[in-house]
């Protein structure tokens, strides 16, 4: 049995929601269709775009926002066939309570109606996310959910749920973040114990790098949760980053497949262990998998003559940054000198946290840099190859880019490498060019 997402542009159009509707068809496996609301189409902008717009007017002005809204879902309840008055009450029903809803609710309905729309096409049963995914406050529970929607899945088949939402102990709809469908494709995957996750999107799958800087960059066939994470980090943005931790617990693989392009054989996420053990083979048995990076970065550098033998000089260090309320990307070390490596900050934050430091610690050197690029290099092959990390660093010095920095963690799938902002295209391309990926 299958869980099958569709992701905002499957969504967008009557024409594409068909499209959507023959995948489904194709496959007597796939039973429990999860769906975000429409996307950006040539004409429209997102639905949950409009929608937020549509929290974000005054409650007695909300009726006319809708109004786009709610020609876009008529327009395609007429362009697939089911009659432009298919979702009269639904819609009736969402205005009258507009005024007085919370946001989550209002944002959500795009999802909603999706899916009610895709349950009328098929001839499935609609289950409303909030019956099925929880939350506490506004936190995602996932003990509760899993129990909840365990239940509420069982003995069903042939259902399309509403991807984004569930609701809290009180019954109200509270949303994840953005592209948060892909969450609840995992979590509905886990309850009914799907053989595989598919997650039907607008690209062919996971790139081995930015085709915007390495234009020859090809489709990966096969990642593992691991290796996800690390590009997930690094913004390869094809899946939410959170929507693999459901899965990973239950050894379900993720497919990442085209809804426009058939040929596509897609990304399979597989679980590391299985892979590690040889159960899945790659086309490419490469030591690299895939390489990434962001720009953007500050990084502190603090020297201080026996720093290692100053008991909790690490911790102070790091208080300071807690204080402050910044998260912590790397901390690559000497024996007298730290580096902290976070995302970049506005200078009264920056100014406060160099004093802070100062004032903690005592530093004798410290400095801020506001220009570093972290490329991660990753890969499994790595761990069995001895030179990586040298070739690496080969590449950058005669492509003559300065190396800022250099992480690699003791699991040896991924090496990062820090370069100046202004490196980071040609540093992707000398180190594409090095490990052919
Ligand atoms: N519709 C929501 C968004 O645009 C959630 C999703 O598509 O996954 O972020």
């Amino acid at each position: 049995m299958k869980a099958v997402k569709f992701g905002g542009t499957s969504m967008s159009t009557a024409d594409s929601i068909l499209r959507v509707k023959s995948i489904v068809e194709q496959d007597i496996d796939r039973r429990f269709v999860i769906v975000s609301a429409p996307g950006k189409s040539a004409v429209d902008d997102k639905v949950t775009d409009m929608l937020i717009a549509v929290a974000h007017t005054s409650s007695r002005d909300r009726i006319q926002a809708f109004a786009v809204v709610k020609e876009r879902f008529q327009t395609i309840c007429e362009g697939v066939g089911l009659g432009r008055d298919y979702l009269c009450d639904e819609l009736s029903a969402i205005e009258s309570g507009l005024a007085a809803s919370n946001s989550d609710y209002i944002i959500s309905r795009g999802e909603y109606l999706c899916a009610k729309v895709l349950a009328g096409l098929l001839g499935y049963r609609f289950i409303d996310a909030a019956e099925l995914i929880k939350f506490n406050g506004k936190t995602y529970d996932d003990d509760t959910t899993e129990t909840v929607c365990k239940a509420g899945l069982k003995g069903k088949r042939n259902a399309v749920i509403p991807g984004f939402y569930g609701s809290d102990e009180n019954g109200e709809i509270v949303v994840f973040s953005r592209g948060g469908s892909d969450i609840t494709g995992a979590i509905v995957a886990r309850a009914v114990q799907a053989n595989v996750y598919e997650n039907y999107t607008d690209v062919d799958g996971f790139m081995t790098c930015d085709p915007r800087i390495v234009p020859h960059a090809s489709v990966i066939d096969m990642l593992t949760y691991k290796e996800l994470r690390e590009l997930a980090y690094m913004g390869a943005n094809v899946l939410h980053p959170e929507s693999i931790f459901p899965v990973r617990a239950s050894n379900i693989p993720i497919h990442i497949l085209n809804t426009f392009n058939k040929n596509a054989l897609g990304t399979k996420i597989v679980p590391t262990e299985e892979f590690l053990a040889g159960k899945h083979k790659r086309k490419n048995d490469m030591p690299i998998t895939a390489i990434a990076g962001k720009q953007h970065f500050f990084s502190l550098h603090i020297d201080k003559s026996l720093m290692n033998a100053e008991i909790g000089f690490v911790r102070r260090v790091l208080s300071c940054f807690e204080k402050l309320d910044i998260s912590i990307e790397h901390i690559p070390s000497g024996i007298d000198s730290m580096t902290v490596v976070f995302s970049a900050v506005d200078t009264k934050t920056a100014n406060e946290l160099i004093d802070s430091v100062r004032r903690e610690v005592k530093p004798d050197h410290i400095s801020l840099a506001t220009d570093i690029s972290l490329i991660a290099i990753v890969g499994h092959g790595m761990k069995s190859r001895p030179g990586t990390a040298a070739r690496a660093i080969n590449r950058l010095s005669l492509a003559n880019i300065n190396l800022r920095m250099l992480d690699m963690g003791a699991s040896e799938i991924n090496l990062i490498l820090g370069v100046d902002d202004a490196d980071f295209d040609r540093a992707l391309i000398a180190l594409n060019g090095e490990f052919e990926v």
